[in-house]
């Protein structure tokens, strides 16, 4: 049968051709016969057609390219594009068997995110189309992978927009225990159905990397979780205190802790903001210091204030850096770009009288790739900075 043709007008069309997989619901002239969820042939308004797309009835963002051809989005298509996607990760992710083995636009699948952890796959539906074709991509990652579990983290928020129920299921196997996965030659626990996140940041992993060569002394890891930063730290420092306002999250970081053996962590339940001004009052110092919170600009309708929530708990942190100390500062917002985090701790640095180095501009793991042409895919930002004085 062939697949229903939707027309969208010239300002759909040369997103399109800019390499952009969104069409606007707006930017649609004629929807035909497209119902919820359907691949449907895209064409511009002299009827040329631009491609392969899912339809969704629901969102603003009404069509998701998949392909710049027509054709049938089915088992063979996706069991092609998972190769290419399985084929990238086996040469960027190095060290660990927790990544991502597919990252939505950036492998050509919008609307799907594959996350593998050990012998078990956690996969993500955000959009109608990826929702319908559950049970093909079941069976293709079955195909791919063989794994133990695949569990269907089918509860992230933007599913609310797609009119799609949130909820989470095991889509193959038995519903599984927390797991053990290694990355960069730790043992980390996770929780693919119990915890609100699964509890392993798999975009920070090339970072943790890179904060323990940097890392020394007494450290500070804020916003701690699991304990990510921490646990990579530790060996280069003479201790590292963290600091988490969750209680669950930091009792896997004790148990991830235990399990690798590390005894000079502090965990510490506390407010970050809270703790910081206190540390500040009675004068403690730091050598390396971690911020890595949640985003703070969920929108754009926030960035305002989110900026003065990066600057401000920067600012904090410098208060407590020894000279010659190591800043590691995160950003996970989309909308918090690279340039508005500088400025937000370059302004830090001038109201704290801190002169900072910048060593590293980091951003998310390989296996999270950013295309050039379309900017949501850049999340992630990471510095490492050195103050000079
Ligand atoms: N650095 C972590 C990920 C951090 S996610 C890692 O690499 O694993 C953000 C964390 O911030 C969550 O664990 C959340 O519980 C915590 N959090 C949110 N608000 C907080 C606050 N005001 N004080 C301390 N922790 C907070």
């Amino acid at each position: 049968m062939p697949q229903p043709q939707v027309k969208v007008n010239r300002k759909g069309a040369l997103r399109v051709e800019s390499g952009h997989p969104w069409i606007f619901r707006g930017d649609i002239t004629d929807t035909g016969e497209a119902a919820a969820g359907d691949a449907v042939t895209v064409a511009d308004p002299r009827g040329r057609i631009l491609g392969t797309a899912h339809y969704s009835a629901a969102s603003q963002i009404a069509l998701r390219m998949l392909s710049s051809r027509v054709e049938a989005i089915d088992r063979p298509f996706l069991m092609n594009r998972l190769k290419v996607a399985a084929g990238f990760r086996s040469r960027v992710v190095a060290d660990s068997d927790a990544f991502r083995v597919v990252y939505s636009e950036a492998d050509q699948l919008p609307g799907l995110i594959v996350d593998k952890y050990a012998d078990h796959l956690v996969i993500q539906a955000l959009d109608q189309g990826m929702d319908r074709l559950t049970a093909d991509l079941v069976s293709c990652l079955d195909e791919q992978f063989a794994p133990k579990v695949i569990v269907g983290r089918y509860d992230a928020a933007v599913r609310k927009l797609e009119a799609l129920p949130q909820e989470k299921k095991v889509l193959l196997g038995d519903p599984p225990e927390p797991i053990q996965v290694r990355m960069n030659g730790l043992s980390l626990s996770v929780d693919l159905v119990g915890g609100q996140k699964t509890g392993v940041f798999l975009d920070q992993r090339e970072n943790y990397a890179a904060a323990a060569r940097w890392a020394r002394g007494k450290a500070l890891d804020c916003f701690t979780c699991t304990g990510g930063f921490a646990l990579h730290m530790a060996s280069g420092c003479e201790w590292v205190e963290a600091v988490d306002s969750s209680t669950s999250a930091l009792a896997i970081a004790e148990t991830n802790a235990r399990n690798n053996a590390i005894t000079n962590i502090h965990f510490r339940e506390a407010n970050a903001f809270d703790l910081l001004a206190g540390h500040a009052a009675a004068n403690r110092k730091f050598q390396t210091i971690v911020l890595d919170p949640p985003a703070f600009a969920k929108s754009r309708a926030n960035l305002e204030g989110a900026i003065r929530g990066y600057k401000e708990i920067n600012l904090r942190a410098l208060q407590l850096l020894e000279p010659a100390g190591i800043l590691i500062t995160c950003s996970c917002s989309h909308h918090m770009s690279e340039a508005a985090l500088l400025e937000a701790v370059a302004e830090a640095a001038l109201d704290a009288r801190r002169r900072l180095r910048v060593l590293e501009r980091r951003t998310q793991a390989l296996d999270h790739p950013i295309l050039l042409t379309v900017p949501e895919t850049h999340y992630l930002k990471c510095l490492i900075l050195q103050a000079t004085n």
